[in-house]
């Protein structure tokens, strides 16, 4: 317009209100649409092919995301896993990495669930001193004190050499979900994974 010698000046104006070039736009815009709709006409091509595949990535993670909120049950994962967008560092050792998984499902073969589904008599960790349960496994039971030694000062040398400050909170949020506590990096929630996997294995109890 400005080779026209036209001078531009950008105004709102209400929509829907009878502002004839308004109502003229407005009315182009939808014969457009549906003329592309329809096939009759092409639409533009100024979207690049990243950009399409980012907008369909967006599309497809939109009513994914809202579907994993609704949907009903899964509590223990969903505090864990809240983004379904959310990456879940798994390791070349399937035996670990599945029993990672059922920690993460809130369904192992630790004998809290076994005897909630009926596979064994008691719910009681053979240490005797409380039921077999996720949190008891990761961090209570004495009968894996010495990897678990092994484990938090892993972590103490990942949080300190961070320089973060604050109280250092070992809870089952922090072992299993990825990226739990935002202060803590990425490459290092990494590491305390790959040392949680190290604790799992290493106590030999196959779940
Ligand atoms: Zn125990």
């Amino acid at each position: 317009m400005y080779e026209y010698g036209l001078g531009v000046k950008i105004l709102w104006v209400p929509g829907h209100a009878g502002v004839e070039g308004n109502e003229k736009a407005d009315s182009l815009a939808k014969l457009k649409a549906k003329n592309v709709y329809d096939d009759q006409q092409l639409g533009e091509h100024k979207l690049s092919l990243s950009g399409a595949i980012q907008l369909s990535k967006k599309l497809a993670v939109k009513p994914w995301q809202r579907y994993w909120e609704r949907c009903e049950g899964a509590v223990h994962t969903k505090q864990l896993l809240p983004y379904v967008t959310t990456k879940v560092l798994l390791l070349a050792d399937r035996k670990t990495g599945v029993m990672y998984c059922r920690l993460l499902l809130g369904d192992t073969m630790l004998n809290e669930d076994c005897f909630r589904c009926g596979f064994t008599t008691s719910p009681i960790c053979e240490c005797g001193s409380d039921r077999e349960s996720i949190e008891h496994f990761l961090l209570f039971c004495p009968k894996y004190s010495e990897q678990r030694n092994k484990l938090y000062n892993t972590i103490s040398d990942l949080w300190f050499s961070s320089y973060l400050s604050g109280a250092l909170d070992v809870s089952v949020g922090l072992l299993l979900g990825p990226g739990w506590d935002h202060r803590i990096a990425r490459k290092d929630d990494e590491k305390l994974k790959l040392a949680l996997f190290d604790f799992i294995a290493n106590t030999r109890r196959n779940f």
